[in-house]
């Protein structure tokens, strides 16, 4: 268990996208196991409790082996020494996520020196993927199954009845 290489893939998931996906598979081919971890963020307002969030990523990734589900509040790498994490993965989709993942990468980098940040671009059809574009166009009741699993389309279904 000890040599086990696991990374934590933090974040917001509101909700999970196959963007997301993506970069979960890439980050399996890398590392033993990766722990996708819903960050709860007091100053947010999400469109999925984190219950909700918990359950559309669990479902969405049962079928990758060597993946878990968890949540956590308080400081990403504190959450990756906790659980034995040698690295974070990141997504990368264009320029416009560099600064803001630069300085997240390298203030984590001053305050856990061993814990190292691993960005990883996913496939090109879903750079412009994110999950604010989701919500909106789910509000509007387009259609989203190119862009989420299954069981999002039906939760955001769900959400624009309530
Ligand atoms: P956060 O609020 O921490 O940015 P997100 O859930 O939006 O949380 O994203 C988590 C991580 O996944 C971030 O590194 C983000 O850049 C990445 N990500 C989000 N959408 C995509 C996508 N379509 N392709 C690749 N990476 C993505």
């Amino acid at each position: 268990m000890s040599n086990k290489r696991i990374a934590l893939y933090p974040g917001t998931f509101d909700p999970v996208t196959l963007g997301h996906i993506d970069i979960i598979k890439r980050a399996c081919l890398l590392f033993d196991a990766v722990r996708v971890t819903v960050a709860i963020n007091p100053s947010k307002d999400p469109m999925f409790s984190i219950e909700e969030r918990l359950r559309l990523l669990r479902e969405s990734v049962k079928e990758i082996s060597n993946v878990e589900v968890d949540s956590f509040s308080g400081l990403v790498v504190d959450h990756a020494r906790n659980t034995g994490a040698v690295a974070i993965i990141r997504g990368l989709r264009a320029v416009s996520d560099f600064e803001y993942e630069f300085q997240m990468a390298l203030m984590n980098r001053k305050l856990a020196e061993d814990i190292t940040t691993v960005f990883l671009m996913p496939h090109e059809k879903y750079t412009y993927l994110n999950s604010s574009i989701i919500r909106s166009l789910a509000q509007f009741n387009a259609d989203v199954a190119d862009f989420v699993p299954p069981v999002v389309a039906e939760a955001l279904k769900d959400k624009s009845k309530e």
